[in-house]
């Protein structure tokens, strides 16, 4: 069989415990089913009656019959999550971020994934480049909604030129058969001065309009453009005009689609509210944070969450020193909640600092992608207070590392101060700043 599952543990009490299945069996087939990855195995496992495929260590092939609820797991896991390889992306993309990187980094940071299993279950942007028939069927058979789509542009030749791949223009017809199956979608434009912004990207945002109201947001973020360009596409950074330009398309095309559609679908990341120094849009112009992922909308967010958690306090004046640091995106926004924190709580000094991205480069403006290294350099000479916040995003999930594998505990040495990690909400900064949750 092509397709071999080992599985890797067995829930206590599971029916898959019963039946004698135990870490390191294979699992080969559901029901006379090969298993191509967990969309087979979570949709051929709903049944009542199952008839199970086994390998055991030494080869012996064990037939298992099993009787059970409708949806009732079995209690196996898998090596793989995915039982499957994630898929490599087959485009060379001009602003590839991956391509931009310094070498010598961790592997898993160089892999190019375009899976559209990814998308549905890690909310990854797939291009759709690398997908058969077969896979778009899986897609409309197992309603792995919503799939999420970086589009680039909608003119084909163009696309194909941005993406480095010959098929990348034809792979857009893969839109119309998702659409007309119904599937939720929600799509990228990356916006690289002038290959797909100005007229193109009006093209664009009007061809997308054609598939609402399944497509339910597009989002326009710049190009992220790292001082490691060497023999790539020379592309060069958005001006403040040219911000301005892009945020007045976005609002027309949004003033345009509202009123019949309900939803302003067109959204401009976070960071183009800062290059043009805009006033970031209200709440409701973000159709319920759709695509936070991409930096659009996590800063009005962030500033409504805080201020509402600022306003059930009561304050205090206990003595609080703090420094807190993060990327130069969010730096305006966090000086002003401080700002209003000392209006209630009079003797919290919460010093913010802004990052330089020395390490990629300073048109790189997120925290997300500031290092330990920078944190080190730049906060040495910097009297700190009693603790540093930075935001979790700068560290790998789950881990306490940064993405040059500098650990918060090195952080710490290095600058003798305490790091606190603020996840993502309001609440959660007003918590750490004021030390409720250290
Ligand atoms: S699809 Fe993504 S990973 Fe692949 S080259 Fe393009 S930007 Fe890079």
């Amino acid at each position: 069989m092509e397709h071999r599952h080992m599985i890797s543990s067995v829930a206590k009490g599971s029916i898959a415990r019963e039946m004698g299945i135990e870490p390191g069996d294979i699992l080969l087939s559901v029901n006379g089913h090969e298993i191509e990855d967990i969309f087979d195995y979570r949709y051929y496992i709903e049944d009542e009656y199952l008839e199970l495929l086994i390998e055991k260590p030494d080869g012996e092939q064990w037939e298992l019959e099993i009787e059970k609820e409708e949806y009732e797991d079995l209690g196996m896991e898998f090596e793989q999550g995915l039982m499957d390889e994630y898929r490599h992306c087959h485009n060379k993309c001009i602003f590839c971020f991956i391509d931009q990187m310094p070498p010598g980094m961790r592997d898993t940071l160089y892999f190019k994934d375009d899976d559209s299993r990814l998308s549905f279950l890690q909310g990854n942007y797939v291009t759709l480049t690398n997908m058969s028939e077969h896979d778009i069927s899986r897609i409309i058979k197992y309603r792995l909604e919503p799939i999420n789509i970086s589009f680039q542009t909608m003119n084909p030749e163009l696309r194909c030129r941005m993406l480095h791949n010959r098929f990348a223009g034809e792979a857009l017809k893969k839109v119309d058969i998702l659409y007309e199956a119904g599937i939720e979608m929600n799509g990228q434009i990356v916006l690289c001065k002038g290959f797909n912004d100005g007229d193109e990207l009006e093209f664009s945002i009007r061809e997308l309009t054609k598939y609402l109201p399944n497509l339910r947001s597009v989002s326009v973020v710049p190009v992220g453009l790292s001082k490691y360009r060497d023999g790539l596409e020379p592309l060069i950074s958005f001006t403040k005009e040219d911000a301005r330009q892009v945020l007045e398309t976005v609002h027309k095309w949004q003033e345009m689609l509202y009123p019949e559609h309900g939803v302003h679908f067109i959204h401009a990341s976070d960071e183009w509210y800062l290059l043009a120094e805009e006033e970031l849009p209200e709440e409701s112009c973000y159709d319920g944070y759709l695509q936070l992922e991409n930096g659009v909308g996590m800063l009005r967010l962030l500033e409504n969450e805080f201020t509402e958690a600022l306003e059930s306090e009561i304050g205090d004046d206990i003595e609080r020193n703090v420094t807190i640091a993060t990327g130069q995106l969010a730096y305006p926004a966090l000086c002003r909640l401080m700002e209003r924190l000392r209006e209630k709580f009079p003797n919290t000094k919460a010093d913010v600092r802004p990052v330089k991205n020395k390490f990629f480069g300073e048109s790189i403006t997120v925290s997300g992608l500031i290092t330990g290294g920078d944190l080190i350099e730049q906060m040495k000479e910097i009297t700190l207070g009693e603790r540093m916040l930075i935001p979790c995003n700068m560290l790998r999930i789950d881990e306490e590392v940064f993405l040059d594998d500098y650990t918060v505990s090195e952080v710490e040495k290095a600058l003798q101060v305490p790091l606190n990690i603020v996840k993502s909400s309001g609440q959660d900064l007003l918590d750490t700043v004021l030390g409720r949750n250290i």
